[in-house]
């Protein structure tokens, strides 16, 4: 039979399910991409993520070429497009991997149907995570809403298999070249209604080879991952969520490696597949409760929370997302997202913290933001790390935790590198004063030409009074609780 290829979030040749399982069914495959007007038609029109799949697709379309086949890219709206494309060519079977995400069920479902109309098959294969959706689940078969226990199953149900690569590329014969008339080469940006963005000169590197070349750089430094991580201004994570997010990593050998090494005693590999075992938690929670992309709480009694909202609550929310809260560690981090589209671990925890806790905003506001701005944006990852810090979430923080800014900055900035780094007019302040600029004497801030207010905001709110506030606007929890 002849069957059709349909890359989305799995932008690589190697290791890739359905590719394999297409190729080793078919005896000839064509492959597909779909820039989907469903999706790209509500962003900015300059979108680092859209350049870096443009990208990471011209490298693919050059692999697929080299081994015999090519890639067809079309910009439609997917769930026309691909059962158009499937009757013209002629293709008995239809093959893409799994996403669990509501808009991309709900995609897969109308293709499903019109695929099947025309008599044509639909095969989804598992390819993002190692264990989806009921494949851990507890005792009596429900699903884990806590990490721990999860993550103990998780581990006791993995072996060899779960973690097999699905060797595509020894198949490759079956792969075919588009037919003449889809025979294009990729779209430049433009094509597709896009600008540049400033993604080359991140240098952050793109497609398969770019996701390789970020692991093996991380491999030299996986055993130090567990001191590292948490140091926002040192090179201590993988940098690889947004390969993770479209698929120019494989899981399975990432997960691979960390779990050889973490079974020799490399606690930093242990750590590191710990955390690639959150994604999964999250994934399988975004499985298991779909409401939660349509912004509610995972636990319902949060939804009783009122916000500050308004002029004034408006005008909080642009400081924040400008990074101009007067709080530096807060601000050096909101740059960093603005200006890469990257933001450390630690940062993402203490700045939605300081969002719903210190301003009291709605975290569904940060969540947005981030979702807008992130290169790596997942919406299961995303929502679940929201809901962690306005404690609505699974396994969450408890509402009455709230991170100081400045204590966090003391603690994982100590010499206000990364502060430095993002925000240059701080860069002479003392180490001592740095994480609270308003704490700095007249003489320090003359001698470090600073006026706040000028070059540099003062304190939007005072934590101490902004903590009280929030422990009263979370009582409304524990009062239905
Ligand atoms: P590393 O430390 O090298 O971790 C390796 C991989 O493990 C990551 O690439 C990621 O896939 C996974 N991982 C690590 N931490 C987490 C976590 N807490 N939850 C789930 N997976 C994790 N991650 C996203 O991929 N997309 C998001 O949209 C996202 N939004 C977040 C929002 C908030 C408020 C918070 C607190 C966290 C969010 N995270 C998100 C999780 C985490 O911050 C990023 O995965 C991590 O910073 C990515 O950098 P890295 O690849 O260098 O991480």
């Amino acid at each position: 039979p002849k069957g059709l290829m349909w890359f989305r979030r799995d932008l690589r040749v190697d290791d890739n399910a359905a590719l394999w399982r297409a190729l080793r069914t078919c005896r000839e495959v064509v492959c597909v991409f779909v820039f989907d007007k469903a999706i790209l038609d509500s962003l900015p029109r300059a979108d680092r993520r859209v350049e870096f799949i443009r990208e990471s697709l011209v490298e693919l379309d050059a692999e697929l070429r080299a081994l015999g086949g090519g890639l067809i890219v079309r910009h439609a709206l997917a769930e026309d497009e691909i059962p158009e494309l499937a009757h013209a060519l002629d293709v008995q079977a239809v093959f893409a991997n799994r996403d669990d995400e509501p808009a991309a069920i709900a995609r897969d479902a109308k293709v499903f149907g019109a695929l099947a109309n025309a008599g044509i098959t639909f095969h989804t294969a598992k390819d993002q995570v190692v264990f989806e959706r009921d494949e851990v689940l507890t005792k009596v078969g429900q699903p884990y809403t806590v990490f721990t226990p999860y993550k103990r199953a998780w581990l006791a149900k993995l072996d060899d298999f779960f973690l097999k690569p699905y060797p595509s590329r020894g198949y490759a014969e079956s792969l075919i070249a588009p037919p003449a008339r889809y025979d294009a080469p990729v779209p430049a940006l433009q094509d597709i209604g896009f600008e540049a963005t400033n993604l080359s000169t991140l240098e952050i590197p793109t497609g398969a080879q770019g996701g390789a070349t970020l692991f093996e750089d991380f491999f030299d430094r996986i055993d130090r991952y567990d001191a590292a991580r948490n140091f926002p201004a040192v090179r201590g994570p993988s940098y690889l969520s947004v390969h993770l997010r479209f698929g120019t990593v494989s899981i399975r050998q990432l997960a691979s490696v960390a779990h050889q090494l973490s079974l020799q005693g490399n606690a930093g590999a242990a750590t590191w597949l710990s955390e690639l075992i959150w994604r999964d938690f999250y994934f399988q929670i975004l499985a298991h409760n779909p409401h939660l992309a349509e912004g509610k709480s995972f636990r319902p009694e949060y939804d009783k929370i009122i916000w500050h909202h308004g002029k004034h609550a408006d005008m909080l929310f642009d400081a924040w997302c400008q990074g101009r809260t007067g709080y530096p560690l807060i601000d050096a981090a909101m740059a960093q997202i603005n200006q890469s589209g990257y933001m450390h671990n630690r940062l993402r925890m203490v700045v939605a913290s300081f969002l719903c806790k210190d301003l009291g905003l709605d975290w569904r506001r940060g969540e947005a933001y981030f979702a807008l701005h992130l290169n790596d944006f997942e919406l299961s990852s995303n929502n679940g790390g929201w809901q962690w810090a306005s404690s609505s979430g699974c396994d969450a923080q408890p509402y009455f935790r709230i991170f100081n800014p400045v204590t966090q900055s003391e603690r994982f900035d100590p010499e206000g590198k990364f502060i430095r780094r993002y925000l240059p007019q701080l860069a002479s302040l003392s180490n001592k004063v740095i994480h609270a600029p308003w704490t700095a004497s007249p003489v320090e801030l003359e001698a470090a030409g600073l006026t706040l207010g000028e070059q540099y905001p003062k304190p939007i709110v005072d934590h101490a009074e902004a903590r009280d506030r929030t422990l009263q606007r979370y009582g409304v929890v524990r009062k239905v609780a």
